[in-house]
């Protein structure tokens, strides 16, 4: 690290004095001393800002951002990757609107930007009034500074990405019990391999796939592959959008939708285009084969595996040293005033304005996610 070596550095050829000694030695002792403590005091502020090993007390990043249960008071923004980064400014989707209700609450997970937030409401209030679907249950989205989560995603990690049961909404607001014990339903036959189960499948969840799909906000949608067929075997409607939607494991409780980089935010790190075509071809046969699914090939000459080293606040964005840094935002303060999606998004707290459009340029190596099975 800079600072290290240039503090270092210092002391070696900063004591030696030559001639009269014992003055010229308190002088330049004491000079050392006030230089070490400036040094020391441009560390800390270095770390601030720099995400630097000082500043994470050695913690994998995950315990860090696991650990803050406010968002950070600073503008509303993703940074970085879906699956490398965090969140600054996160804002929390209510617990209960007219068509949705948050499950889980004490994961604490119901954080997003303005965008996401804005379009999950948008989702609910249009399933049920044009799709016949009485209302989202929300899981999984992102903690309160975004980063890497202690269990359950990879990604889900900048507040661009919510999971959504496809266990349609019960008539009551239920209690804090009954979100964290209802279970949610698998779509996928228990005895059969890779095979929607057509007494638990209904068209219903398909138009809200494809509603969720239709929105050019929405980058893409991960379900379980079953899914994805069971949509290229029986969709009659617009297939335009059935591209979006991402054969993966997992995912037969519930879909999750991830949203691009909103315009401006210049940190954040889009994600390669969906290819073009509705995906019901060859990249989805491939499911139904047994590669996806078999145990890796051993080399009996292989080491052991290394234990993968744990993601640090070092390797983030250095922007999230100073959104783990930032004093909080009470909840009720950061909690999304939408009614449903029917008016524009607006927050308790304006956020700063966006850059212009134009500012906004995508990196030249665009990062493709790995197959396996890193994105849930
Ligand atoms: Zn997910």
């Amino acid at each position: 690290m800079l600072f290290h070596a240039t503090l270092d550095a210092n002391h070696p050829g900063g004591l030696r004095v030559g001639g009269d000694g014992v003055t010229k030695t308190l002088i330049i002792s004491k000079s050392i001393r006030t230089i070490a403590s400036l040094m020391a005091a441009v560390l800390m502020a270095g770390t601030l800002v720099d995400g630097v090993d000082a500043a994470d007390g050695g913690k994998p990043a995950k315990e860090l951002f696991g650990a803050m249960s406010l968002p950070s008071d600073t503008a509303p923004t993703p940074v970085g990757f879906y699956a490398k980064g965090c969140l600054s400014g996160g804002v929390a989707i209510p617990t209960d609107g007219p068509t949705w209700q948050a499950m889980r609450l004490s994961r604490n997970r119901r954080w997003g930007t303005p965008q996401l937030i804005s379009l999950v409401e948008r989702l609910s209030r249009d399933a049920a009034q044009k799709d016949g679907w009485p209302g989202l249950l929300l899981g999984d989205f992102s903690q309160p500074r975004g980063g890497p989560m202690s269990s359950g995603h990879a990604s889900h990690q900048v507040g661009l990405d919510a999971d959504i049961w496809l266990t349609p909404m019960p008539d009551h607001t239920m209690s804090d019990a009954e979100r964290e014990n209802l279970s949610a339903t698998s779509m996928l036959k228990k005895n059969a391999f890779l095979t929607v189960d057509d007494k638990l499948w209904s068209p219903a969840r398909a138009k809200l796939l494809l509603r969720a799909a239709s929105y050019p906000e929405v980058e893409r949608i991960f379900v379980n592959p079953a899914i994805k067929k069971k949509l290229c075997d029986t969709w009659t409607g617009d297939r335009t959008n059935l591209g979006k939607i991402r054969p993966i494991y997992g995912h037969d409780y519930h879909f999750h939708v991830r949203i691009k980089c909103p315009q401006g935010a210049s940190g954040c790190k889009p994600q390669a285009s969906v290819p073009a075509g509705d995906g019901c071809d060859k990249s989805l046969a491939w499911w139904f084969t047994n590669e996806p699914w078999a145990p890796p090939k051993k080399d009996p000459n292989a080491k052991p595996p290394a234990k993968p080293r744990p993601v640090m606040l070092s390797d983030l964005p250095k922007a999230c040293s100073a959104v783990l840094q930032a004093t909080s935002v009470s909840e009720r303060d950061a909690t999304f005033r939408g009614d449903g999606g029917s008016t524009p998004p607006a927050l308790a707290r304006s956020p700063e304005p966006a850059s212009p459009a134009s500012a906004f340029a995508p990196p030249s190596s665009i990062p493709v996610p790995s197959t396996k099975p890193a994105v849930n």
